[in-house]
């Protein structure tokens, strides 16, 4: 049996097919489907989609600048310009003038391509003209650096057989080219990966991180094979995947478990990472196993660790065996590379699930990661976690601090991080194989694409999602013009609305599908979706029987009172510890069957440019519940979840619940009160 989730090569239209009648006497009709994913026949006019023989591309990135973020989206890319990704080289040691990046003799290892791999797209995304000039600084040096054979970047790399670190800048390149159209990536590519191709197979992906996570070079090869057409490439392409570690059998096993220290398989980056390989080479063997087997270690890992909510799992540096509740941690890096590989897999295969997974993370786990100014992060975020204090007096495999937030002391996921959001921006909207556009992920944008006869539109998202649950597309175009709008179902959906210019459209959208509303388009035309998501509470048996509150693409944590600490650092750049001034030891007092009862919306407002803090929550609840006086702290760690339904024999309180992005202390995941 397929996964939901495994694409379809021929899309079948589902469940609706209906003419609606025009709205003027001079307008044509409007057509109307629902489909699991767009076409993969046929190949957008416009943008480079993947060349034959390789999985036509049922979505198409549309390159960096065609989407303008707005709003909070804005707003978070803002912040990391003034915060520590746009004047990281003021803090970091990674970016000063002894980098082996530059002085190619010392050592230039992931940090530096972690960081460009974001900053240069921040630059590209903002328009921002001192960003993209600082980024070109160190990617005209990586240029520069080719040797005759091919390879480039700092020469301990090439001597250790580690690719690892040019994977990464190999993003950084891409991007740039994608930006600014410079002819010289494609050739200097060329070159790099023929010197991949000579590698004798031992020295290939020999071991370490790099074995891991081949699948990010792997996606670098088509993406160049789709420009240049070279056939070297695909033979290359084959070997990498032959080379990268087997992600397509389980990665949880019993030997692992016994060795869970040692295990790279283990290791949480590296399984956000390469989790997706199979999907990447999927787009060459276009076998559909592939899916199937990267689906079911999705599965694996989130039901074994990953039972709590916002869309990680807990793997503090490793996965641990036993330790599985949501006190357990997942590093920043995890967060961003996780948001990463359901990017690429929603590309490849058109899937809407994997738009569903991306949002997850990036509305509810990553803002949490970092303080609300952006000048500061801590390595872990966990969705129960009462104290971002320095001390080591926490449970995690290693030691020191690990939860404050801290701009000096987070070697890799303070560079890594800076991808994050704009990767995100960057794939809002994406064209379709049939030349019309999708709207896969949601935030307030604009875009500007060609579509249809090669017209261009730009198309404007207006909305508070995902605090808001209305979006509106107001469309933009010279002349009318016709194409099909993609309008991604998000798999919460639990009914509402579309409605086109004021009129109900007769659609029976499915979640985790695409509604597709084909027309002829013209100045001002106004597709409306709107959300009727319910307050939902999931419970997780396995944990404690505890339960956490969902309400649409959020889900929410009891609000607790925060001091902000400077424990070291500088005036400009403070290393802080956020401590708890109020209770946090509380049961939920719900029928999990009925949480209207007891849980209700308290308040509403429009999110400001950092809504993700305490006292800016767009959307505020209030809840029934009750002090647990037996649920006490081990050291500075929440304790563990004790076993419910939970017998609390204190009266009824109301507690307040915010965006679990909105709380950096937070209760995610709460005991049950027994009835
Ligand atoms: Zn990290």
């Amino acid at each position: 049996m397929r996964n939901s989730l495994a694409p379809l090569f021929i899309i079948a239209v589902l469940a609706v097919s209906a003419l609606v009648g025009s709205q003027g006497a001079d307008e044509k009709t409007t057509a109307i489907a629902v489909v699991k994913t767009p076409p993969f026949a046929g190949g957008n006019r416009y943008y480079v989609s993947n060349r034959a023989p390789l999985l036509p591309s049922p979505l198409v990135k549309l390159p960096i600048g065609s989407i303008e973020p707005k709003g909070w989206l804005l707003g978070q890319l803002r912040l990391m310009r003034d915060g520590f990704t746009g004047r990281l080289a003021e803090i970091s040691r990674f970016l000063k003038d002894d980098s082996g990046w530059i002085t190619l003799k010392g050592k230039g290892w992931e940090e530096m391509p972690y960081w460009l791999k974001g900053y240069g797209d921040l630059g590209y995304v903002l328009k921002d003209k001192e960003i993209i000039s600082k980024a070109k600084r160190w990617l005209e040096l990586a240029l520069e650096s080719q040797q005759s054979d091919g390879y480039f970047g700092p020469v301990d790399n090439r001597e250790n057989h580690d690719l690892w670190p040019n994977m990464v800048m190999l993003f950084a390149l891409r991007s740039y080219h994608e930006a600014t159209g410079d002819a010289r990536v494609l050739s200097f590519m060329t070159r790099y990966f023929r010197y991949e191709k000579d590698i004798p197979d031992g020295e290939l992906l020999p071991g370490s991180w790099q074995k891991l996570r081949g699948g990010d070079n792997l996606e670098v090869v088509y993406w160049l094979y789709n420009r240049t057409g070279e056939s070297f490439l695909l033979d290359l392409g084959r070997r990498l995947h032959e080379r990268t570690s087997d992600w397509t059998s389980s990665v949880l096993s019993d030997q692992r478990d016994k060795n869970w220290e040692e295990s790279s398989f283990y290791h949480g980056v590296n399984i956000t990472m390469g989790i997706r390989e199979p999907g990447i080479y999927y787009q060459q063997a276009k076998d559909g196993t592939l899916i199937d087997a990267l689906e079911a270690n999705y599965k694996r890992i989130m039901e074994a660790y990953g039972r709590q909510p916002g869309g990680m799992f807990g793997a503090d540096e490793n996965i641990r065996p036993g330790y599985q509740d949501p006190r357990q941690g997942a590093e920043t890096c995890s967060m961003v590379e996780f948001m990463s590989s359901f990017e690429s897999l929603l590309k490849i295969t058109g899937a809407a699930g994997y738009a569903d997974r991306c949002e997850e993370i990036a509305f509810n786990s990553l803002p949490a990661s970092m303080t609300p100014d952006l000048k500061g992060l801590h390595y872990l975020t966990a969705p129960n976690l009462i104290s971002c204090d320095s001390t080591g007096e926490h449970d995690f495999q290693n030691g020191g601090t690990l939860v404050s937030y801290d701009p000096w002391s987070y070697r890799c996921c303070q560079h890594n991080v800076a991808f994050g959001w704009p990767y995100f921006a960057e794939h809002l909207w994406m064209g379709t194989s049939d030349d019309g556009l999708a709207a896969a992920l949601f935030a307030p944008s604009t875009v500007t694409a060609r579509v249809g006869d090669g017209a261009e539109v730009r198309i404007s998202e207006d909305t508070a999602y995902p605090f808001g649950d209305v979006i509106d597309f107001t469309m933009g175009t010279a002349k009318p013009v016709e194409f099909p709008f993609y309008l991604r179902i998000p798999s919460w959906w639990d009914g509402g609305s579309v409605s086109l210019n004021g009129e109900a459209l007769e659609a029976n959208p499915r979640p985790g599908e695409y509604l597709v509303i084909r027309r002829k388009w013209k100045e001002g035309d106004r597709l409306r979706i709107e959300f009727r998501p319910q307050i939902m509470v999931q419970t997780w048996p396995t944990i404690s029987n505890s339960v956490s509150v969902r309400r649409g693409p959020l889900w929410y944590s009891l609000k607790i009172g925060e001091q902000w600490r400077r424990y070291g650092g500088t005036d400009e750049w403070p290393a802080l510890e956020l401590l708890p001034t109020t209770a946090w030891n509380y049961g939920l007092d719900v029928d999990p069957l009925d949480p209207a009862a007891t849980i209700r919306i308290e308040s509403r407002k429009e999110p400001i440019d950092q809504p993700f803090e305490p006292e800016a929550s767009p959307i505020v609840l209030k809840a029934k519940a009750r002090k647990i006086p037996s649920w006490t702290a081990e050291g500075r760690m929440v304790g563990k979840l004790p076993p419910g339904p939970v017998a609390a024999d204190v009266a009824v309180e109301e507690i307040t619940l915010i965006p679990m992005g909105c709380a950096r202390l937070r209760i995610s995941s709460f005991p049950l009160v027994k009835k």
